[in-house]
C-alpha cells in the first residue's frame, strides 16, 4: 500500500493505492495549494474507488467541488453522517449535495470490517452518534493490507477516545502510521471535561497505537496562526510515543509512504539521518521547529483546578465551531464593560470576576454592561458555552449566538454545566457594532 498524506495547509487531504484501488480520505484542494494536480498525478484514470469524509468541516471538504468539476470519477462515498442544519457555508452544502446525489454510505462503528470484496479492510472505530458535536462524531478509521496499518483519527477530540473508542476496540487501534488528530491540536490528549490539565493529558490511545510514523497534518509553525494547531504539548507527546519519526506536512511538504509486508519506509523525504542518533538503545529523535518555536509567551502559572486556561483558547472559532460571527459590522469607537454579581440556590450573592473561581451548578448569574455609547443604542449578548458537559446534552445547549438583554443592559444566566463559559457585550447603534467587551468567562463546577 502506498500513502500520501498531502500539504494542503490548514486542512486534512490523503490519498491510498491499495490493492489496485484508490482511497482518498478527505479534500482540502485549493487554488493555493493546489493539490488537485497532485491527485491527477497519482490517480491518473481519474477514479476514485472510495472517498472517506471524517467529517464535513470546511477543511476537510473544501476541494469537493473542484474535485468533481475537474472530472473525477467518485464510486463510493463513506461519511461520518454529520449535519449542522445551521451551517450556510457553500462549501457544507456542496457536501451534503453531493453525499445525497452519490448515496454515500454512513459509517458505523463496529469491530467489523466495511469493506470485504478486496485486499484490504476498512475498520470504522468512531461515527456519528447525533450529539451535536462534530469533532465528538468524527470518524476514525483505520486501512489495513498485509499486516500494515493507517490510522486516520479525523479531527477526534480525547473524549471520543476515553468513552468510545478505547472501552470497546483498544485492541484495535494499532497502526504503522499514524495520522494525528485535528491538525496536532491538544484537543486529541486533554479533555475540555476536565481542563486544565497540562500536567495530566490522556494518553491511553496513543501508548496503544505506538506508530512507527505520525504525520501532522498543517501549516509549519512560522505559517500558522497563533494558537492554532499543532499545539507544543501535543507534539511533544507524538514525538514521545511514535517510535521512529513524525512529520508535519507544512514543514516536509508531502510526506509519502510504502507499506509493504516487510517494511514501511518513507519516499522522497531528505531528513537527516545524522541527526536521528541512537542513544542507550533508544532513538534520541530531532527536535522539530514546532517543539523550539512555539509557545514561548505561553504562561506558565497553573491555574486551579476548574478555571478557564487562556492557552486553550477554547472560545475560537476553531474550537468553538459554534460560535457565531458578529451579526453587524464592528466599529469600535466606545467602550462597554461587563461586571457580574452571582447569586447561589439559596439566595447568597456575591461579585464575581472573570475567570473567577468555578461556581456550583444551580445558581444565577448576572451580567450587568456599563457603556459609555450616549443616545438610543441596544445591547445584544454573545454566550458561548463549551465543556463536555454542554456538548453532550446536545446542539441545543450548545450557543454561540447572540441575545438580547433581559433587562436594560442586563443579562441572567443559569449556572448549569460543568465548564467554562463565556458572555461577551455588543452596543449596536443604528446597525453598527459600536463597542464590545472583553471576553467574560465564567467558571462553573
Ligand atoms: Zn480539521
Amino acid at each position: 500500500m502506498k500513502v500520501h498524506f498531502l500539504n494542503v495547509g490548514h486542512g486534512d487531504m490523503s490519498l491510498l493505492e491499495v490493492d489496485g484501488k484508490k482511497v482518498m480520505v478527505d479534500c482540502c484542494a485549493t487554488d493555493e495549494n493546489d493539490a488537485l494536480s497532485y491527485v491527477r498525478k497519482v490517480f491518473t484514470d481519474k477514479v476514485i474507488d472510495y472517498l472517506i469524509i471524517t467529517h464535513p468541516h470546511s477543511d476537510h471538504i473544501k476541494g469537493l467541488k473542484d474535485l468533481v468539476d475537474d472530472g473525477f470519477e467518485i464510486k463510493q462515498i463513506y461519511e461520518s453522517g454529520y449535519r449542522d442544519n445551521d451551517n450556510d457555508e457553500e462549501v457544507y452544502k456542496y457536501a451534503i449535495k453531493l453525499f445525497n446525489e452519490k448515496s454515500a454510505k454512513k459509517l458505523k462503528a463496529s469491530g467489523n470490517k466495511v469493506n470485504t470484496d478486496y485486499g484490504f479492510d476498512i475498520h470504522c472505530l468512531n461515527s456519528n452518534n447525533d450529539n451535536g458535536y462534530i469533532h465528538y462524531d468524527s470518524l476514525v478509521i483505520k486501512i489495513t493490507e498485509n499486516g500494515k496499518s493507517v490510522l486516520f483519527t479525523g479531527d477526534s477530540n480525547c473524549e471520543v477516545w476515553k468513552e468510545k473508542i478505547m472501552p470497546a476496540y483498544s485492541n484495535q487501534i494499532g497502526s504503522d502510521i499514524l495520522h494525528a488528530s485535528h491538525h496536532g491540536s491538544r484537543t486529541f490528549f486533554f479533555c475540555a471535561s476536565e481542563e486544565p490539565k497540562e500536567d495530566k493529558p490522556y494518553k491511553e490511545h496513543i501508548t496503544g497505537i505506538v506508530p512507527y510514523y505520525t504525520v501532522i497534518s498543517s501549516k509549519s509553525n512560522e505559517e500558522k496562526q497563533e494558537d492554532w494547531p499543532p499545539h507544543e504539548g501535543a507534539v511533544e507527546i507524538y514525538t514521545d510515543y511514535t517510535e521512529k519519526k513524525i512529520y508535519i506536512t507544512g514543514e516536509k511538504g508531502n510526506v509519502v509512504f510504502e507499506l509493504n509486508e516487510e517494511s514501511c519506509s518513507v519516499e522522497n523525504l531528505t531528513f537527516n539521518e545524522d541527526s536521528m542518533r541512537i542513544v542507550d538503545g533508544r532513538y534520541l529523535r530531532p527536535q522539530t521547529t514546532s517543539v523550539n518555536n512555539i509557545n514561548s509567551n505561553y504562561p506558565t502559572t497553573s491555574k486551579s483546578k476548574y478555571m478557564y486556561n487562556p492557552i486553550r483558547n477554547i472560545f475560537s472559532k476553531e474550537n468553538a465551531p459554534h460560535r457565531k460571527n458578529p451579526l453587524w459590522p464592528v466599529k469600535e469607537t466606545n467602550e462597554v464593560e461587563i461586571n457580574a454579581t452571582f447569586q447561589t440556590k439559596q439566595g447568597k450573592t456575591s461579585n464575581y470576576y472573570s475567570n473567577g473561581d468555578a461556581l456550583p451548578k444551580g445558581g444565577t448569574i448576572q451580567f450587568n454592561a456599563k457603556t459609555d455609547v450616549l443616545g438610543q443604542y441596544k445591547i445584544y449578548w454573545q454566550i458561548v458555552n463549551t465543556g463536555y458537559e454542554a456538548e453532550a446534552a446536545g446542539a441545543k445547549q450548545l450557543r454561540g449566538g447572540f441575545e438580547e438583554s433581559t433587562e436594560h443592559n442586563m443579562r441572567r444566566e443559569h449556572t448549569q454545566y460543568k465548564g467554562s463559559h463565556m458572555a461577551q457585550a455588543y452596543v449596536t447603534q443604528g446597525g453598527v457594532c459600536v463597542a464590545k467587551s472583553e471576553e467574560f468567562v465564567v467558571n462553573i463546577r
